[in-house]
């Protein structure tokens, strides 16, 4: 065996072995020069069949990926790569796609500049296989994220959140009441909260039955959300028939006022229970305030549970002084 014979089959062996179907172009001549010889085989055309598409394996890539083809190759021509790379489908004799890469490279050869146009084609379609099921999963993955995201944020609605009445519940407005008592000593700024129960509601309950006593709570829970600025003010029903309203930004004086003109608001509510039978109901309000702090005074007296206990302790003293009426403290 000559030196040449051995390179020609350690050529042979390694392209076997690696899977690669050597091909060459003549680009003076158009020529090809060396054809591939296993791809057709492998894509289940038999000799008759490969012998129509020998010089034109391009006839069998997708119609899709022929610009791409085309474009890596002109690429390589002008220049503007090192290498020629493409990846593309091929199709088999049942008409499946049946992924392939192209790499070559045009070579100088004795001083004649780009004139072979030499290279290999082998079966990427287990990692184009896997590359599909993982892009597939990732898509999962983000579908199945954004509707947990969704679902957090529905859960997290309905955790603070009242169904009844639709208002926050006791949970957000302690949440959003600590958050203020941090917050508003930076900015100088009172914070007000007002705490309202309906006056004898189990008589309303009892008068007129509990389905009647459900809709005075809404038409109570819509007066106070009606009166209220939305996105500062959290208006919360933290019990039964027990109502809060925080107030940022706002001085005793304007608390109370709003807890007058809602103590006024509900006693003038009318719920149709029947023809000619309206609930009527009165609720007592107490109202607490923390004074805007200046700069010297601590931060001691903002805690949100001192203010709570404060308004309670106002409500209790409006009940007490037979109801229908606002009380206060002021901090
Ligand atoms: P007071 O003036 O002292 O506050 O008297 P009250 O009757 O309002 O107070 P009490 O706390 O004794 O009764 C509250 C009633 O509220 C009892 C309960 O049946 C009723 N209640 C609580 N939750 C609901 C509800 O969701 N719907 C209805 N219809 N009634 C409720
Ligand atoms: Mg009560
Ligand atoms: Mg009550």
């Amino acid at each position: 065996m000559t030196d040449e014979d051995l390179y020609r089959e350690r050529l042979h062996l390694a392209l076997e072995a690696g899977g690669l179907d050597l091909w060459e172009n003549n680009l003076t001549t158009g020529e090809v020069t060396h054809r591939v010889t296993r791809i057709f085989s492998d894509l289940g055309y038999d000799k008759q069949e490969s012998l129509a598409y020998i010089d034109d394996l391009f006839a069998l890539v997708h119609p899709d990926d022929q610009p791409l083809v085309k474009q890596a190759i002109a690429a390589h021509l002008a220049g503007e790569t090192r290498q020629y790379r493409c990846e593309f489908r091929l199709r088999t004799h049942n008409g499946d796609w049946v992924w392939h890469a192209n790499y070559g490279k045009i070579m100088d050869v004795g001083g004649r500049l780009g004139t072979r146009f030499i290279g290999v084609t082998f079966n990427i379609d287990d990692r184009k296989r896997r590359e599909e099921e993982l892009a597939a999963a990732n898509q999962q993955l983000a579908r199945q994220n954004a509707e947990l995201d969704r679902m957090n944020a529905a859960l997290q609605v309905l955790a603070t959140t009242d169904a009844l009445t639709g208002l926050a519940n006791r949970r957000l407005l302690i949440e959003t009441g600590e958050k203020e008592c941090r917050r508003g000593p930076r900015f100088a700024q009172p914070l007000s909260l007002l705490i309202l129960d309906i006056d004898h509601f189990k008589n309303v309950n009892d008068q007129w039955g509990h389905p009647v006593g459900d809709r005075v709570l809404i038409a109570i829970a819509d007066l106070c959300r009606s009166r209220f600025r939305q996105g500062t003010d959290v208006v919360a029903r933290i019990g039964g028939e027990e109502f809060a309203i925080l107030m940022p930004a706002t001085p005793y004086e304007e608390g109370k006022r709003v807890a007058e003109w809602l103590r006024e608001a509900i006693a003038n509510l009318r719920i149709d229970v029947a023809e000619d039978i309206t609930a009527t109901c009165t609720a007592s309000i107490g109202v607490a305030s923390l004074p805007a702090k200046d700069a010297q005074a601590t931060d001691a007296a903002w805690n949100f549970d001192q203010l709570f206990i404060a308004a309670d302790r106002a409500l209790y003293q409006a009940k007490a002084a037979g109801r229908n009426s606002v009380c206060g403290a002021e901090g």
